[in-house]
């Protein structure tokens, strides 16, 4: 018998978060949705999965708080017996110039990208550790490889999470547990929903496939990196983002 696999995705109340729980759903894994206030959103991916005959639970967890990532991870982990993916995908943007940047959005950011990942492995790493499987799979961005006027915050953060990324790799590999990142160019989300129509046009300007990218397409590498077919791969960083950073 071919034991059901978990998966825990964090933001996948939307946008590429969501893209990646339905992925692994039809991939016949067990998803926990994770969301920090869109509860009614949540609850949509959830209905959605199981209308396709798949297994998911909404679970609220803001992942800036360590005490709250300790207590949904061992939860999760008591109830279902084993978190076989973590997908460390909750972000959020607080943009601006550096020199009139608010001290709480460089904290903010900071907090839920980079922080966040850390109060999520932390817990997930000693599971996977003592499972000897699992695929982390950790959100990234082009801005935190190749940096993005008006992101100092937010590029930091993704920088250091290819940083926890690596050294996750390496510490975790000798158990049989593969941690890599993603790190995706402008994708249709909200996030990027929000930005002027100058700044789309500007952006597209930069990217050689001439258009943004599409959650599915991120939740395509996602998925790969997720199954059976990545056993060899660790700690790297996969672009996804239409030639913008070659
Ligand atoms: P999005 O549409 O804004 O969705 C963000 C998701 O993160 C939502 O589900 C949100 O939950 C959740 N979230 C935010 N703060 C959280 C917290 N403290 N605890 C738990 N969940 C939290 O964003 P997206 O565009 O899909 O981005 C997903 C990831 O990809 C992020 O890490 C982002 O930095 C990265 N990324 C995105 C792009 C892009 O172009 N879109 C490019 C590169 C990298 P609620 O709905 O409950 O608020």
């Amino acid at each position: 018998m071919i034991q059901e696999k978990i998966a825990v995705v964090t933001g996948a109340s939307r946008g590429i978060g969501k893209a990646i729980a339905l992925k692994l759903a039809s991939m016949d894994m067990t998803v926990i949705v994770n969301y920090a206030g869109s509860k009614e959103k949540a609850e949509n991916v959830v209905k959605e999965i199981e209308e396709k005959g798949g297994r998911a639970e909404a679970v609220q967890c803001d992942v800036a708080d360590f005490a709250q990532c300790q207590r949904m991870i061992e939860d999760v982990h008591k109830r279902y017996g084993s978190i076989d993916v973590f997908v460390n995908n909750a972000g959020i943007t607080r943009d601006g110039l550096v020199m009139v940047m608010k001290e709480e959005d460089f904290d903010d950011v900071i907090a839920t990208n980079l922080k966040g990942t850390f109060n999520c492995i932390r817990f997930v790493s000693r599971i996977m550790m003592k499972q000897r499987h699992g695929k982390i799979i950790n959100m990234s961005s082009v801005s935190g490889v190749a940096g993005n006027a008006g992101q100092v915050n937010y590029s930091a953060a993704k920088a250091g999470v290819i940083g926890i990324t690596k050294s996750m790799a390496r510490e975790l590999a000798s158990r049989n547990v593969n941690v890599n990142a993603i790190a995706p160019g402008f994708i249709e989300t909200d996030m990027t929903g929000a930005l002027s129509e100058k700044v789309k046009e500007q952006a597209v300007s930069q990217i050689p496939l001439g258009r943004f990218g599409k959650a599915e397409e991120v939740a395509e590498l996602a998925g790969f990196l997720a199954g059976d077919k990545s056993n060899y791969i660790t700690g790297q960083v996969f672009h996804i983002d239409g030639g913008m950073v070659i």
